[in-house]
């Protein structure tokens, strides 16, 4: 089972395979075994988690990534105490890569929980508005999860030393990436168009 694993100078998380969106372009739909090592026998227990991080040589790395092969924030509870337990032996920097549905999936503002354990949540955007979002991403919340990941993110603003909304560089028009500049702008969140990763 695959818990961490490294992608370029980051530690990645493996904690869940489970998500709130389909999208199009995941990786969890490619079936030729590419992506296989990823998949989760099982979820690992929050200890398994810790420990695995542990096992590695956490000076090598520039930052601890909670990313997955799933939404880690489907295990926000896991994943906090987690990111806690790592604070108290390491200073190395803690982000989350997240569809930013934490809010709707546990039903309440995790958002102040975030304080001191995470020091950076990026937020996958996709797209400039709701109904795209729901025709690409498919959430299980509808079209109130566009709304939902940017409230989110706004209010993470305000616990994480680092906010991103981010979106894949050609995955989208020219007008609608100004849209999601616009977006980010007006909440005053960075606006990061990343490669698409392969
Ligand atoms: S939010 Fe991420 S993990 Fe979930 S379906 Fe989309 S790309 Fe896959």
């Amino acid at each position: 089972m695959t818990i961490t694993y490294e992608v370029g100078a980051g530690l990645y998380v493996n904690v869940t395979n489970r998500c709130t969106n389909s999208c199009d372009f995941c990786v969890r739909s490619v079936v030729d075994g590419t992506y296989g090592e990823l998949w989760l026998e099982r979820e690992p227990t929050r200890e398994e988690i810790f420990n695995s991080i542990l096992s590695r040589e956490l000076g090598r790395y520039s930052e601890v990534v909670f990313c997955g092969y799933g939404e880690p924030t489907e295990r926000i509870d896991d994943v906090l105490w987690v990111a806690e337990e790592l604070k108290k032996v390491s200073d190395i920097p803690v982000r989350i890569n997240t569809n930013g549905h934490a809010n709707l999936i546990a039903g309440r503002d995790v958002t102040p929980e975030l304080a001191g354990r995470i020091d950076c949540v990026s937020v996958s955007l996709n797209t400039s508005n709701a109904e795209d979002y729901v025709k690409i991403c498919h959430p299980v919340f509808g079209e109130e999860a566009f709304d939902g990941l940017l409230d989110f993110a706004e209010k993470a603003g305000k616990y994480v030393p680092e906010v991103l909304l981010s979106v894949v560089k050609g995955s989208i028009p020219d007008s609608e990436l100004e849209e999601c500049k616009k977006l980010a702008a007006d909440r005053n969140i960075k606006l990061k168009i990343r490669e698409y990763i392969t």
